[in-house]
């Protein structure tokens, strides 16, 4: 199997070839000197973003106006990013403006950690301004430049700083973490999809537990919606798997109250949207999806999707129960109850008893059995089914 610097190497020589520098650089040169596998090869370079466009065949446009492109070799996409700085942050998050820099130096001091401002060529051979290899010889998270700073500029670093706690079993620094403490509560200009993703990346690290630690100690899940909700203990002892349902439930109702103020929503929209509310509730309590089928219109199933898609955690089990009920509708044995083969009266006369609550109750019983399959929506059946039923339970 090929390497995929070797791969990505390509990449750098035909930039060089014409004239430019270039360097891999930022996690994968990080994970490659840590022996940790490489996900995606990033490459600095000097060349502008119509340059790369230009040398390479395929390429993707992702955030020119921030000089990146995705260069595609045989499907593989390489993001080549312009040497740049970043000036002036005024809301915490993403810098007021970029600009484009002919110097290495320059674009690697705008990097968070100093274990992600290494670059390395061709040859690999390494340009490390910072002292990155000595932090991660030492598993440190320090950022390039001073804390306060960097986290007051970006309060994403904060969040990425206690990822990088899970997934590479690191540890913040006093410095990075009494600077985290200070700025903790400009996380709320973070926006809920990145904070989503930094999440996911900190539940699905091996290091979770420390992060966890971190995530409680400098008090960062009191920043976060839902999470704000838990107590330190609850955090520390919930699972991923179990938060990931809360957070993405959580994260679609907060957006929709959001919405519902903001769009002033009519009743009618309101109901749907509730609808949306209480059907995700209910898939995710395990509602099976002929009975969700029978319960949902195709409208509030359809929303409901799409609202589950457009979240940046795609619950995948989430999507297919609900995909399962789309493909279930057409299948079911009946629309409404009042399209069943019996009524209360011909229950009452053929059991021979009075009206009362049993039966409702057996009426939603034999729906459920009709609509699960289990029950034959004709009259015999179903009275041959009741007093099986009665001789058994009863
Ligand atoms: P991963 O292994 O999850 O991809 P990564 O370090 O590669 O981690 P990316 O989000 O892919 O993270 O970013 C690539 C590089 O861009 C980082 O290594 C870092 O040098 C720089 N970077 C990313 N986000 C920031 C930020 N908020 N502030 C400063 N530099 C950043
Ligand atoms: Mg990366």
């Amino acid at each position: 199997i090929m390497n995929k610097f070797d791969h990505a190497k390509f990449v750098l020589e035909t930039l060089e070839t014409h004239g430019f520098d270039a360097y891999f650089v930022g996690g994968s040169v990080r994970d490659f000197y840590m022996g940790r596998e490489i996900h995606d090869v990033d490459v600095t370079t000097n060349a502008r973003p119509d340059t790369i466009k230009d040398l390479f065949k395929k390429t993707i446009d992702v955030g020119i106006e921030h000089g990146t492109v995705i260069v595609l070799l045989d499907n593989e996409p390489i993001e080549v990013t312009t040497y740049r700085t970043e000036t002036s942050y005024t809301d915490h998050r993403r810098p007021d403006s970029v600009s484009f820099t002919t110097s290495l130096l320059e674009d690697l001091s705008r990097r968070d950690f100093t274990m992600n401002a290494i670059a390395m060529d061709k040859n690999m051979n390494i340009v490390d301004p910072f002292d990155g290899h000595i932090a991660i010889k030492y598993k440190r998270i320090e950022t390039v430049g001073i804390a306060d700073e960097r986290f007051n500029e970006d309060a994403l670093r904060m969040l990425r700083a206690v990822r990088f706690i899970s997934q590479l079993d690191f540890t913040l620094t006093k410095e990075t973490e009494n600077a985290i403490r200070k700025n903790i509560s400009l996380i709320k200009h973070v926006s809920i999809e990145r904070i989503v993703k930094e999440l996911k990346k900190l539940y699905e690290g091996k290091n979770v537990n420390e992060a966890k630690k971190a995530f409680v100690n400098t008090n960062m899940y009191m920043q976060i919606p839902f999470f704000n909700s838990l107590s330190a203990a609850e955090i520390i002892n919930t699972n991923a798997h179990s938060l990931k349902d809360e957070i993405i439930v959580q994260h679609i109702k907060d957006r929709t109250m959001a919405y519902k103020n903001v769009l002033k929503l009519s009743n009618k929209e309101t109901r749907y949207i509730n609808n949306s509310l209480r059907l995700l509730d209910e898939a995710r309590g395990n509602l099976e999806s002929k009975r969700i089928a029978y319960k949902y219109s195709d409208e509030i199933l359809d929303n409901t999707l799409i609202l589950l898609e457009l979240n940046p955690i795609l619950d995948e089990s989430l999507i297919k129960r609900l995909k399962d009920a789309q493909n279930e509708k057409l299948k079911l044995p009946i629309k409404k109850r009042s399209e069943l083969k019996i009524n209360g009266r011909i229950l009452m006369e053929k059991l021979n008893k009075r009206g009362g609550p049993w039966l409702q109750e057996l009426l939603s019983k034999i729906e459920g059995e009709v609509i699960m399959g289990r029950l034959m929506n004709n009259e015999k059946d179903i009275l041959e089914w009741v007093k099986y039923e009665q001789e058994n339970y009863s």
